[in-house]
């Protein structure tokens, strides 16, 4: 029987957890759906990640009311997708901040993606249309950017390509906290439609050698002791690195792509099977290692049409 697209099938709510990781510090996580982060300073709150539509942002909203009455006065966009940024002008903050990397793939993606992502995973987006518009950015960096809320400092560091060009992570240096966006997952099978995943392990080295003490996944709970988080990151990058091998050894014995799809997937299955959107995740995931194991530099733009186009060749 042919799967159903995407996630499309996938209607059931997730629970959220709003986890304290220090004062003014916490993780909005759900079971494997997106997460967000929340830092509190002296003179307003920060968040990182800002939902997938306005109306899901207020439940996250809802949740900082009850430990502050601070103006929200940053949202980080840890990258582009539309599942993290399509929320943000619910915050009303005065600062939108992303990588010049993230910023390019708004102007030359965004909208694409945004109706790519609406279309895979439904549930994701509730009241899709109370989103007023793309997300922009008012403020972008490089390679990165210090802040102070108050007395607390906080870095804004792109460590190199990952799950996009323009990944970010949120380093609190005094806590040692990481907040990782989809550059590390825990129990969710890692997105690579969009990834460099030559990059990726080595950026997860980087990354690793941070030596958190607390890492807030891009899905999945939060890790609350330094060897959960080195776990975490080693985890996503055995699967990135198990997943390129498989695909490269396809891609260089000239098989077709649907063929390196089944080794891979039959190959990946028995150890990551479990993650959540396992299934969701690897034909976009085979497609864009193919590619890059064949040499295509960039990430092609993922659309609606070819979305659908790419399940049914795979999947059909
Ligand atoms: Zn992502």
């Amino acid at each position: 029987m042919a799967k159903a697209f995407a996630s499309t099938a996938d209607l059931a709510e997730k629970k959220v957890t709003f986890a304290k990781l220090a004062d003014g510090v916490y993780a909005y996580t759900a079971e494997g759906d997106p997460n967000s982060g929340i830092i509190i300073g002296e003179d307003g709150v920060m968040v990182i990640d800002a939902r997938a539509t306005p109306v899901m942002a207020e439940d996250l909203i809802r949740r900082v009311r009850e430990v502050t009455d601070k103006p929200f006065k940053y949202v980080v966009l840890t990258h582009y997708h539309a599942v993290r940024v399509m929320g943000a002008s619910a915050f009303r903050a005065p600062y939108v901040i992303s990588s010049h990397g993230t910023l390019d793939l708004i102007r030359e993606r965004g909208r694409q993606d945004f109706k790519s992502e609406v279309g895979r995973f439904p549930r994701l987006f509730d009241a899709v249309g109370t989103v007023p518009g793309l997300t922009w950015p008012n403020m972008t960096f490089e390679r990165s950017m210090t802040l102070f809320l108050g007395k607390r400092e906080v870095w804004l560091m792109h460590l190199g390509r990952a799950h996009t060009k323009g990944d970010i992570v949120v380093w609190l240096p005094r806590e040692k906290i990481l907040f990782s966006g989809d550059l590390v997952e825990q129990g969710a099978t890692p997105y690579c439609g969009d990834a460099y995943l030559t990059d990726w392990p080595q950026t997860l080295e980087r990354a690793k050698s941070l030596g958190a003490r607390k890492l807030v996944p891009g899905r999945g709970e939060a890790m609350l002791t330094p060897a959960k988080s080195r776990k975490a990151i080693e985890a996503t990058q055995s699967f990135i690195v198990a997943m390129m091998r498989e695909v490269r050894k396809g891609a260089k014995a000239k098989k077709p792509l649907r063929r390196v799809y089944e080794a891979t997937h039959a190959r990946l299955q028995p150890a990551y099977g479990k993650w959540v959107i396992f299934d969701h995740c690897l034909p976009f995931n085979v497609t864009r290692a193919y590619d890059e194991a064949l040499g295509v530099r960039h990430p092609r733009i993922w659309t609606a049409q070819r979305d659908r186009e790419m399940w049914k060749a795979l999947q059909g």
